[in-house]
């Protein structure tokens, strides 16, 4: 039985004061929701400030990246030592940040293992681009994704994986729910394969690709998908909420 997870992914969006509203506005109503792993993924920033808040409470803190190495002079940068201190997950390979920010499978391997070090839950974003998808592409590049980011990784620790098709990410076109069920279920199977049975039972694999509370439902009801990764809908908190007291319903089910 896999906890179904609701994560948002607040990406470069919210100023200090603005993640402070926006979390307060939420805090109580997201806590009283059962059944569910609820994670707010605010910028860097307001990690400390939005963790303050939500202490105590059911609701967990994450990341949107981290670097590799602990420390040293690496300006800019963010550890996984620094974030370990704050939150619980990372989001890690996010489309974006292999777009924008040339982030190959290699380095999304080194921030895996790093994060997975120091007891950080590694959310891992993989998923393919529009061309590939039309191509007929997409189970080829979800295997090399795969196999790159985790690359002699010891899967002791938790591992989460977020499947985002790019084409779907912020676009207002998500998959369809069963399309994305069947794709979760060949990661699970790749997983299996790269790991044992067990490992891909226990991974949970969420669904990400323009989420909202209206068609939420469509990918949280199905058996391979065990919740989702928002942007968009995760920064309005009725959107939020209700995304969520689905997922809680149906995990209740
Ligand atoms: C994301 O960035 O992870 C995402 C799924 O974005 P959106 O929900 O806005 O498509």
């Amino acid at each position: 039985m896999r906890i179904p997870i609701i994560a948002g992914n607040w990406k470069m969006n919210t100023t200090l004061a603005e993640a402070i509203k926006l979390v307060s506005e939420m805090r109580d109503e997201l806590d009283a929701i059962a059944n569910v792993d609820k994670v707010i993924c605010p910028p860097f920033i307001s990690l400390a400030a939005v963790g303050e808040l939500i202490k105590g409470s059911s609701i967990s803190l994450g990341a949107q990246n981290l670097y590799f190495e602990e420390k040293g002079a690496y300006t800019g940068e963010i550890s996984p030592l620094m974030l370990a201190e704050l939150g619980e997950f990372v989001i890690v390979g996010h489309s974006e940040r292999r777009q924008y920010f040339n982030e190959t499978g290699d380095i999304v391997n080194k921030k895996i293992r790093a994060a997975l070090k120091v007891g950080l839950k590694p959310i891992l974003c993989i998923g393919e681009k529009p061309a590939e998808n039309e191509a007929g592409r997409t189970k080829v590049v979800l295997a090399e994704q795969l196999s790159l980011s985790l690359a002699d990784i010891d899967l002791a620790g938790s591992l989460i994986i977020a499947y985002e098709p790019i084409w779907a990410i912020g676009t207002g076109r998500a998959a369809s729910g069963k399309e994305a069920n069947e794709t979760i279920e060949f990661i699970r199977q790749n997983i299996s394969q790269l790991y044992n049975k067990e490992i891909a039972q226990r991974v949970r694999i969420l669904y990400g690709g323009s989420v909202n509370a209206t068609n939420a439902n469509e990918f949280i009801q199905q058996p391979e998908i065990d919740g989702a990764l928002i942007g968009g809908a995760s920064l309005k908190p009725e959107q939020f909420l209700s995304i969520t007291r689905q997922a809680s319903e149906i995990s209740r089910l």
